[in-house]
């Protein structure tokens, strides 16, 4: 049997990595590790590694590297030698980077391919400023230019509509000067390694899914339908 890729899918707040990873986690039959989702995974069900980051969490500190960095690889490590996975959201900073590859090594794995989703600044101001959630019921709208948010209603249930303190251009801003400081340095650990490939994200889902699955059938490993 083929031998699942394993991949981390690399790119800014807003540029669609979580889209497309589960697009890939379909096609090519790997497990999609989101970190965002583990994390909510361990603090809702109150795991040991749940009660040591919301320790942190009480305190309004900011949850350590290696807190993180176990949540993550605990996940990695239960997925079988022969299965891929993809992660999305991890990892953050270099730090982290050498901790996986430390793991990945350690039982003669290594990452396939490190795909980076590039997006400029003002399309992703764009993108994530026109970003907004049903108070009532949580679903996801678009509010574009010009339109005003506040005359804007729900179109599931009539709900107002809000934005998320995050995706606020301040907030914004603050995401997007820690990426560039803390996660950039991570794109070249990854090109020292010959595994980073750049893709454009400012195409639409589908075509940006195109352009990484040729990239992924030019490695040596074959789509498992
Ligand atoms: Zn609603």
């Amino acid at each position: 049997m083929a031998q699942g890729l394993r991949l981390v899918l690399f790119g800014p707040p807003g540029a669609g990595k979580g889209t497309q990873a589960q697009l890939l986690r379909d096609r090519l039959k790997i497990t999609h590790i989101s970190s965002g989702d583990l994390f909510r995974h361990h603090l809702g069900q109150g795991t040991p590694l749940g009660l040591r980051a919301k320790e942190y969490m009480n305190r309004g500190e900011l949850v350590p590297d290696e807190v993180t960095i176990d949540i993550i690889l605990d996940k990695v490590m239960s997925i079988p030698d022969d299965d891929g996975f993809i992660l999305d959201g991890f990892p953050r900073n270099p730090n982290q980077a050498q901790e996986l590859e430390k793991v990945l090594a350690a039982e003669s794995r290594n990452l396939d391919k490190v795909v980076h989703i590039d997006i400029s600044e003002p399309e992703l101001a764009r993108r994530i400023g026109s970003r907004y959630i049903c108070r009532a019921c949580q679903s996801p709208h678009t509010v574009g230019e010009g339109e005003d948010a506040n005359a804007k209603r729900c179109d599931q249930c009539g709900g107002e509509l809000y934005q998320r303190e995050d995706d606020a251009p301040a907030a914004l801003k603050k995401r997007i000067q820690v990426y560039n400081e803390e996660t950039m340095p991570v794109l070249g650990f990854y090109r020292e390694r010959g595994v980073l490939v750049e893709i454009s994200g400012e195409n639409t889902v589908d075509e940006v899914n195109k352009q990484i699955m040729a990239v992924l059938n030019a490695c040596t490993h074959s789509e498992k339908t």
